[in-house]
């Protein structure tokens, strides 16, 4: 989110939880491993990036990534937020292979790889809108809003970008730009913009609104593919052969392939907050990895360092999403 190495995104995790938590022959395991595929594309691509804006001295900029931000009625998203005193500037990264067509006229974008041509929505009509939203936004909490600026960045460099016959590469189609390129065209807004626009005090109360209205992003998976509860696998999965594993002595024994494991039941509670929901009760736990004994659910929970509200049988274990 804040500056930090972006955050693989939770809705990445919550596919690949809901795939080790169905049984292989689900009808629903393709539609869901398509949409894994193509999201972590998009992760992929958003971290190329995140390497150039690295060589930025993290002390003129202040950068926020994966930002989700509430906006009645709903909320929007961007994919990194840089700001100085000077400007404000807008990511928008796109990972598509192939070539792309900007048609300017139509304000369309073709990608056409090995012969099969996709249609994108106009990233530009994209980036503009979330200019709007932020500005929108900072109205709305009373912040100051260095100018906006915008970037289109194509984060894989084998990309060809070019304009329809006969069009000319206008602005504000040159704001798409290849990821190599992302810190010349940052030179280019630094020796246009300098004017102080934000002072230290006003930035840090944007940081501060901002890391507070930030939206984690967990919603149902469950609802999403329209999955039943009773569908989820219950127990504990061995790591090696995906059988059932049981406790024994304190350990993990694979059923299957004998395999042992004194950590197997981490990894199950982590799917369990994000099939279900980010907390959990001793009787919620005992249910879902098949165990009978309240005593083990008790340590298996106190050994995660998870934060607890509640007492006795109301006591509820909450995991917190950044
Ligand atoms: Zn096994």
């Amino acid at each position: 989110m804040f500056a930090e190495e972006r955050a693989k995104p939770i809705r990445i995790e919550q596919n690949e939880a809901l795939i080790r938590n169905l049984v292989d022959s689900h009808t629903k395991i393709p539609l869901i491993a398509q949409d894994l595929k193509k999201r972590k594309a998009g992760f992929n691509g958003e971290k190329s990036v995140d390497y150039h804006l690295s060589f930025l001295n993290s002390k003129k900029y202040m950068v926020f990534n994966d930002l989700k931000l509430p906006l009645t009625p709903h909320h929007f998203q961007i994919d990194s937020l840089l700001f100085t005193p000077f400007y404000t500037l807008i990511l928008e990264i796109k990972n598509i292979s192939g070539t792309l067509t900007i048609d300017s006229e139509f304000n369309q974008l073709t990608k056409n790889y090995n012969g099969v041509v996709t249609g994108y929505s106009d990233p530009i009509t994209q980036a503009n809108r979330q200019k709007l939203f932020l500005q929108r936004f900072f109205y709305d909490h009373h912040l100051v809003l260095p100018p906006i600026k915008f970037l289109v960045v194509i984060s894989n460099p084998s990309t060809i970008l070019k304009m329809a016959p006969g069009q000319k590469l206008l602005s504000p189609y040159d704001k798409i730009i290849h990821a190599q390129n992302l810190i010349s065209e940052i030179s280019k807004l630094n020796t246009l913009y300098t004017e102080e626009k934000a002072t230290k005090k006003d930035l840090k109360r944007i940081k501060k609104v901002l890391l507070n209205k930030h939206d984690t992003g967990f919603t149902s998976i469950l609802d999403t593919y329209g999955i039943n509860e009773t569908e989820i696998l219950k127990g504990v999965k061995c790591e090696s052969c995906s059988g059932k594993m049981e406790r024994f002595f304190g350990c993990w024994h694979c059923t299957k392939c004998n395999f042992i494991s004194k950590t197997a039941h981490v990894r199950a509670i982590e799917d369990y907050f994000l099939l279900f929901k980010p907390s959990i009760t001793n009787r919620e736990l005992r249910t879902f990895l098949d165990i009978k004994s309240p005593k083990t659910a008790n340590q298996l929970l106190n050994s995660l360092n998870l934060k607890v509200t509640g007492s006795s049988k109301g006591t509820t274990y909450h995991k917190e999403f950044l």
